[in-house]
C-alpha cells in the first residue's frame, strides 16, 4: 500500500484495518496534546484489531459503518461514537472525508443514466448506471483520464490528470446507491485503467466487500484491465475479492497492438502467462472482452485466431462480445450483427461461454469506450 500523504488523508479511503491504526494513532496524539487533562482510561477502547474490528459493536466497526453505510461526510457526526477530543485530533492531523459533487446527469431512452461528477479539486469524471433484465449495474471510474491509449476509446483522448482515491471511487457507488437503492453488479470499466491505480482500486474493493460496509458479494464485482500482467498477478496474490475481466479485442499481437497502445508493451504470451497464473491461483473463470470493429477484428480468421488462443490457454474463459460504439474521436465502425452472431456461434460451438453486449446509452455517450466528460 502507498504511504499516506497529507493531501490524501481521507477517512473514506481507509480499509477497516488502516482505519483502526489511524484511530489508535489519533488517540495517542490526543493524549500527548491534552496531557494530564485526559485520564488514560477515559478514552474509548480503540485498540486491538482482533478484539475490536471483529467484535460486535466495536468502535472501529461503528466508525466504518458510519462512513460506508450511512455515507456521512461530516466528521462531527462521528460524535455519536467517538470522543470529541479524538475527532478534534483527527481534524488537527488533517483527516477529512472525501466528497464528490454531481455536475450533470443524462439519461438515454434505454434507461441508462450517465453521471458526471466533479472532484473536490475541480476535475470531472463519469459513472454509468445501467438497467438490464431487472438487474442494475454501476460502472465506476478509477482515474481522471487514462494513459493506456486504446484507439477506440474516447477517454484515451483526454488529458490524464491523476488517479482517483479509493474514497472517490467508492463515493461514486454511494451516490448511485443513494439514488437507486441496492445495486446488483459493480464493474470497474469506466474511465481509467484500474491496474494503473492498483492500490486505490484494491482498497476500494476491500471496503465495498467488507461486511461492516456495503458487503457486496465478491462475485458481483468485476475489475476490468486492458491487460497489464503485473496487476493481474498482484490481484491473484492479494486474493482481491472481485472477478477479473481482460480487454482482448484480438487474438494476434499485431492486430491487438493496432487497437491498444498498451498491447505493444506486453505480448499476448506475457498476458496469458499472467492470466494463467491468476487462474491457477484463484480457480476463477476469466472474462475476455472483445469489442467488435468492422474490418478490423471481425473476420472469420480473427474469430478462429481468438478461439485457438483461448482453447490453448489452459484457462477457463468466457467471452463478452461488445458491439462497438462509434464516436467522432475515432473512425472505427461497429461490426454488423451478422458478424457478432457468427463470432458468438463459433465460440459457443468451441465450448466457450459467450455473451453479447449490445449498445447501451449510446445517445448520451455512456456506452463502452465513449466516456469523455461530454
Ligand atoms: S478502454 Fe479503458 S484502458 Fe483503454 S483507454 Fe479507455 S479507459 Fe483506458
Amino acid at each position: 500500500m502507498n504511504d499516506l500523504t497529507d493531501s490524501d488523508k481521507d477517512l473514506r479511503s481507509l480499509t477497516i484495518e488502516r482505519l483502526n491504526l489511524v484511530l489508535k494513532q489519533a488517540r495517542r496524539s490526543a493524549r500527548q496534546r491534552l496531557g494530564c487533562i485526559i485520564k488514560q482510561n477515559s478514552w474509548p477502547d480503540i485498540d486491538l484489531h482482533d478484539k475490536l474490528v471483529h467484535r460486535k459493536g466495536g468502535l472501529v466497526r461503528a466508525v466504518f459503518q458510519m462512513l460506508h453505510r450511512d455515507f456521512i461526510i461530516d466528521l462531527n457526526l462521528l460524535e455519536t461514537v467517538l470522543e470529541k477530543e479524538l475527532i478534534e485530533q483527527l481534524r488537527l492531523d488533517g483527516w477529512h472525508i472525501s466528497q464528490i459533487f454531481l455536475d450533470e446527469t443524462q439519461q438515454d431512452p434505454d434507461g441508462t443514466i450517465k453521471y458526471r461528477f466533479r472532484t473536490a479539486d475541480g476535475h470531472c469524471f463519469e459513472s454509468v448506471m445501467m438497467f438490464l433484465r431487472n438487474r442494475t449495474t454501476a460502472c465506476l471510474s478509477s482515474q481522471l483520464g487514462c494513459r493506456m491509449g486504446c484507439k477506440f476509446c474516447a477517454t484515451s483522448r483526454l488529458k490524464f490528470i491523476r488517479s482517483l482515491t479509493a474514497g472517490e471511487i467508492i463515493a461514486q457507488l454511494y451516490y448511485l446507491v443513494a439514488q437507486h437503492g441496492n445495486i446488483d453488479n459493480v464493474v470497474y470499466m469506466g474511465m481509467g485503467e484500474p491496474f494503473d491505480n492498483y492500490d486505490s482500486v484494491a482498497d476500494s474493493v476491500a471496503i465495498l466487500t467488507h461486511y461492516a460496509g456495503q458487503s457486496i458479494p465478491p462475485g458481483r464485482l468485476t475489475v476490468s484491465t486492458c491487460g497489464l500482467p503485473a496487476g493481474i498477478r498482484q490481484m491473484a496474490d492479494d486474493e482481491m475479492a472481485a472477478n477479473l475481466a481482460v480487454s482482448l479485442h484480438s487474438g494476434t499481437n499485431d492486430r491487438r497492438g493496432e487497437i491498444m497502445a498498451s498491447a505493444r508493451r506486453y505480448s499476448l504470451a506475457e498476458l496469458f502467462d499472467a492470466v494463467k497464473y491468476y487462474y491457477d491461483k484463484t480457480g476463477k473463470r476469466v472474462l475476455m472482452e472483445y469489442c467488435m470493429i468492422a474490418g478490423v477484428n471481425d473476420s472469420d480468421q480473427d474469430c478462429h485466431q481468438l478461439i485457438n488462443l483461448l482453447t490453448g490457454s489452459g484457462v477457463q474463459c468466457s467471452v463478452n462480445l461488445i458491439e462497438f460504439n462509434s464516436h467522432e474521436l475515432c473512425d472505427y465502425q461497429p461490426s454488423g450483427r451478422d458478424r457478432i452472431n457468427f463470432f458468438c456461434d463459433e465460440l459457443m460451438q468451441s465450448g466457450i461461454e459467450t455473451t453479447i453486449r449490445f449498445k447501451r446509452g449510446e445517445s448520451i455517450k455512456a456506452a463502452c469506450g465513449q466516456l469523455c466528460n461530454g
